[in-house]
């Protein structure tokens, strides 16, 4: 069984950032700059943001974070990412998500100038991707991809069952997986689906993304599979100085053994996510996607 090492890949991955950026700037370009929007204080949201922040400053990007109190007006946040969108120095936005129940997620997403949407939500950007065009990746996914990758995993012909349905991961995913190039015949399954167990005993490549700590146990994992878990789970720990734990969607200690891969929690996702936003960024500053 390998472990697919999160931690180590996106640090080789951030390294490589760094270095592009020093070419950047020697060849007499600007600085890559990340703006960040966030709204409340949700202890979760904070740490996502903050982790962002910190990234940005290890691989040389300059970085603004704009915060706002929960009882800012959609109107106000519409108005910041418009200014945003025309301020010419700012490669890529971020909209720290969830947002308070008054304020539209689409709206404001919608609002971001696709060339910016370093966090693939835009549609157009979606679509894009699953059209197989050039586009922002939502960083989960592209984090996933890089993993694969690099752990030179083998996707040609083989069954991927993906768990979970939402936009930010499972959907894209998906969609990822079937590409050319990539070629798994996916499954995608949901809280609908009947038979997951069944359904994923077939699979030699399961991502789960549901959101439920432990859910995938060892008897739905066939022997050799690789398995990619995505979930995080805070859950309350005696063990700990933060008085929680994270806890991924797979029974780790049980589904290791029958893996050939494996992404542990916390290590795995997590710290590729944040590597390909930072990725995504740099790759707005070069202009590889939009050459506007
Ligand atoms: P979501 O709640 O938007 O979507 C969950 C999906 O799982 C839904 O499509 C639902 O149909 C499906 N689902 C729920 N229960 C199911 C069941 N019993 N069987 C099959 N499918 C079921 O969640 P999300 O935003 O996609 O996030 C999923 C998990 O991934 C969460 O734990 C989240 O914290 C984590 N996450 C991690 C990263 C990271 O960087 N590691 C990034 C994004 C999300």
């Amino acid at each position: 069984m390998i472990r697919l090492d999160g931690k180590q890949t996106s640090a080789t991955l951030k390294k490589e950032i760094a270095e592009q950026v020093e070419k950047l700037i020697t060849d007499g370009g600007k600085r890559p700059h990340l703006a960040a929007i966030l709204v409340g204080n949700d202890g979760a949201s904070e740490t996502y943001v903050a982790s962002k922040v910190k990234a940005c400053q290890e691989v040389g990007f300059k970085s603004t974070l704009h915060r706002y109190d929960t009882s800012v007006t959609e109107a106000e946040l519409l108005s910041k990412i418009q200014k945003i969108n025309e301020d010419s120095d700012i490669d890529g936005l971020i909209v720290q998500l969830p947002l308070p129940k008054h304020i539209s997620e689409e709206k404001i997403t919608e609002r971001i100038n696709p060339s910016k949407d370093v966090d693939g939500f835009h549609p157009q950007n979606m679509g894009r991707l699953a059209l197989g065009s050039p586009c922002f990746v939502s960083a989960t996914p592209h984090g996933i991809m890089e993993l694969i990758a690099r752990y030179n995993i083998e996707t040609s012909g083989k069954k991927c069952v993906v768990i979970g349905r939402s936009n930010i991961v499972g959907r894209p995913m998906s969609i990822l997986m079937s590409q050319k190039g990539i070629d798994t015949t996916v499954t995608l399954c949901h809280s609908r689906t009947q038979n997951l167990k069944e359904v994923c005993l077939e699979a030699d490549i399961i991502i789960a993304a549901l959101g439920k700590a432990q859910f995938l146990k060892a008897d739905m994992v066939k022997e050799g599979a690789t398995v990619i878990d995505v979930g995080i789970t805070r859950v309350p720990s005696e063990h700990t100085k933060s008085g929680w734990k994270l806890l991924g969607d797979v029974d780790f200690d049980t589904v290791a053994p029958k893996c050939s891969f494996i992404t542990p929690v916390p290590g795995g996702v997590g710290p590729m996510t944040i590597a390909s936003l930072l990725f995504n960024t740099l790759k707005s500053a070069k202009k590889e996607i939009y050459n506007l």
